[in-house]
């Protein structure tokens, strides 16, 4: 019999968590609850954070709350990928496409997914969300099922290189 010690055992645990959103956070929340999407804008230099934060991480100042902006819920793609392997979180159909959204008058990305052909999805490509049913709204941002391609013409790079 061997005196090895036993390095490795596999022991499954569960946590639990009760997070608190903060003021910020909240506010975000409680306005996609109702299908608001809330950015907010930076003091110094105008920039529209979404979605909404605390404060500022470039310029370490805290946001007013009249600093917040609400967005429309279409925007251009700044980047996306293909992918090919399985999570155990996500739900999705291999393969999907993930987004980078830059939504109209943002300054920051959101990443969702895109609803489309493989061969449909790239940079500049004109989007909206689409919704679960109202009933099923939360104070979450699942409430946007995907993105759908918009039948518009794609975004001038410029418009968006320094989003990428
Ligand atoms: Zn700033």
């Amino acid at each position: 019999m061997s005196e090895d010690p036993i390095e490795v055992f596999l022991q499954p645990i569960q946590l639990d968590y009760d997070y608190t959103a903060g003021v910020s956070a909240s506010r975000f929340l409680r306005a996609i609850e109702q299908g608001k999407l809330l950015g907010q804008r930076c003091p110094v230099d105008g920039r529209v954070y979404f979605p909404s934060r605390g404060s500022c991480p470039q310029h370490a100042v805290p946001f007013a709350d009249d600093g917040a902006v609400e967005l429309p819920d279409r925007g251009t793609i700044v980047t996306y990928s293909i992918v090919r392997v399985p999570s155990e979180n996500i739900p999705l159909e291999l393969p999907y496409i993930t987004v980078q959204v830059l939504l109209d008058g943002a300054d920051t990305v959101l990443m969702h997914v895109l609803d489309g052909d493989l061969d449909t999805v790239r940079m500049g490509l004109r989007v909206e969300a689409v919704w679960k049913p109202k009933e099923e709204w939360t104070t979450s941002l699942a409430n946007i099922l995907y993105f759908r391609p918009l039948d518009e013409p794609d975004a001038d790079y410029d418009s968006y290189k320094e989003h990428i």
